[in-house]
């Protein structure tokens, strides 16, 4: 038996997108740049896909680009809107404590290019005021990047809000929706994006594919030169494969969100429930303005990892928020930003759930939980000296 609950970190592709990917892995291999009509059938393919993923997100075929993922739509967008700040003089950029490392990373490698970076602080119920954007905007700021979903905690932003401050002021607003997408409803022109971006096995689409869409006038620099695919914004031979894999998922998914946000959020709850009943557990991020299918708690006393691994040995698979995966041990970024202490920072648990996932295992998941919170606090040393006064609860 295996419980899937990582579905933050990857999903499992959907049998629609499984279908659509098949005929371009087997008969249709033309090379869309062909001339002949091997090459012209896949390029039908690959337009007919474009248009279909723009249709998703409000916009013409011609704002899509395809990338091979999230963060590489991230990286493009990014360094694509400071090169273009930088010729005017502006080399400001406002971000939020609790990106992605995609969003992060990329931003770090811009200061030591001589950018300055502004990281809004995120309010402990996770979510990022319009206000502090507006705020932190100067006369040089080229950029806003602001995530629609969190993809530890799983909180909404005012991304409408944020992105209408960006454009009174005139500075360009880039969203990550790789947690967004397919889950949550974007129409990037009533949101007044400039600029996002998606990666399909979020969505139950394949890995190695995503999208930036960006804006008619914003100007795009390519990270990969040799070709004129995409046009001329992202050299190498298109996959097909996954892009067709892609529209059908993203198509797939927008058909049914708030369906499926529905039956998610209604498992969400119940888990959120079962496992506030542990003493001294707390839920991390505001309990409503968070992703349909996300819960993660912190238990004081706790280490992720062995949670982790315990919950693996009963067949679930979750995650822990921190970045412990690298060899490092540093808890969460994100968990840090909203204000958790290390200690208990390093005490979280992220379920992310499925359409797939049932009531029952849920309840499963529950007890499991419960037990291993219970077993583990039991051979804690921190545990025996909190519950022993020598040491203060700080989740009370
Ligand atoms: C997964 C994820 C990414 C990276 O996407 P890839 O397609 O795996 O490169 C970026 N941002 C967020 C918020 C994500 O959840």
């Amino acid at each position: 038996m295996r419980i899937y609950l990582d579905n933050a970190a990857t999903t499992k592709m959907s049998r629609t997108a499984v279908d659509a990917m098949l005929p371009y892995l087997d008969t249709v291999y033309g090379n869309p740049s062909s001339l002949h009509s091997a090459g012209q059938e896949a390029a039908e393919a690959l337009d007919n896909a474009r248009e279909r993923i723009a249709k998703c997100l409000g916009c013409p075929g011609k704002e899509i680009i395809f990338t091979s993922g999230g963060s590489e739509a991230d990286n493009q967008a990014i360094l694509s809107a400071a090169r273009a700040g930088a010729r005017k003089g502006k080399k400001h950029i406002i971000t939020t404590a609790f990106e992605h490392h995609a969003v992060l990373h990329t931003l770090k490698k811009l200061e030591r290019e001589g950018f300055e970076v502004t990281l809004l602080g995120v309010h402990e119920d996770g979510i990022v005021l319009p206000e502090q954007v507006d705020d932190a905007i100067r006369e040089d700021t080229c950029l806003v990047t602001v995530m629609y979903a969190n993809n530890e905690i799983g909180t909404i932003q005012p991304i409408k809000a944020i992105g209408g401050i960006c454009r009174d002021r005139g500075v360009t607003f880039h969203t990550d929706a790789v947690q967004a997408a397919g889950h949550l409803h974007i129409d990037v022109k009533e949101q007044n994006i400039d600029m996002l971006s998606l990666s399909a096995h979020k969505f139950h689409g394949p890995k190695g594919i995503g999208a930036l869409y960006a804006r008619k006038g914003i100007s795009l620099e390519a990270l990969i030169e040799g070709g004129a695919q995409e046009r001329g914004k992202r050299a190498g031979t298109e996959n097909i494969p996954a892009i067709m894999g892609m529209a059908a998922a993203l198509e797939e998914a927008c058909g049914s969100i708030d369906e499926n946000a529905r039956k998610l959020s209604a498992l969400r709850d119940k888990l959120i429930e079962g496992l506030s009943e542990i003493p001294h557990s707390i839920l991390n991020g505001d309990a409503f303005r968070r992703l349909p299918g996300n819960v993660n708690f912190c238990f004081e006393g706790i280490e992720g990892e062995s949670l982790l691994l315990l919950l693996d040995d009963k067949g679930i698979c979750a995650s822990s928020g921190s970045a412990c995966t690298s060899g490092s041990l540093d808890p969460s970024h994100v968990l840090l930003a909203i204000g958790r202490v290390h200690d208990i920072a390093h005490g979280s648990l992220r379920l992310t759930l499925s359409e797939e996932n049932t009531e029952e295992e849920i309840a499963y998941t529950v007890r499991a939980v419960k037990e291993a919170v219970e077993y583990l606090r039991g051979m804690s040393p921190v545990w025996r000296a909190l519950i022993s006064g020598e040491q203060e609860f700080i989740i009370k």
